[in-house]
């Protein structure tokens, strides 16, 4: 390999790494089979919803309806209507967030992020991008995993 393409090659390699960081920096990158631009997001969001859909932000523990909700029902994504979890998979987690032990087959997407330094999984939807919350490792049996989301990203439809 000679100079110039050794360059070329370092060059399109951290393309390529600047890409891929990029696309994982937040919830609205990527690509997704329902995309709306950000004045369309925030036209049809309110600002909370907005700040927590599309930029992964948190709502306040204890603040969501939802936490506290266990009629049977499915919960929706609020940025494209995708059916997320099931109410059979809800259960009390005491954190103040709505929280799972498994969502619906192909729901949801994950990453890792480190917005408090120390690796967490991150999820959204799979189909609109919209952040959800987090996946932690001291759910329940039989998963073991809790799927702590924002309530504020759901949609309950009653059974
Ligand atoms: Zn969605």
């Amino acid at each position: 390999m000679d100079r110039r393409s050794f360059i070329a090659s370092v060059l399109l390699g951290g393309t390529a790494l600047a890409v891929i960081a990029s696309r994982g920096a937040n919830a609205a990158s990527g690509s997704f089979e329902v995309t709306r631009s950000d004045a369309e997001w925030r036209a049809m969001l309110s600002d909370l919803q907005y700040k927590v859909m599309r930029k992964e932000g948190t709502e306040r523990a204890f603040s969501s309806p939802l936490d506290k909700n266990y009629a049977a029902g499915t919960y929706h994504c609020r940025g494209c209507e995708l059916a997320l979890y099931s109410s059979e998979h809800k259960y009390d987690s005491g954190t103040g967030w709505p929280s799972f032990w498994q969502s619906l087959p192909g729901a949801i997407g994950t990453k890792t992020d480190f917005k408090l330094i120390y690796p967490r999984t991150e999820c959204h939807c799979r189909r609109c991008g919209s952040h959800l919350g987090h996946i932690f490792n001291d759910g329940p049996a039989p998963t073991g995993k809790r799927h702590c989301l924002n309530g504020v990203s759901l949609v309950f439809k009653p059974a």
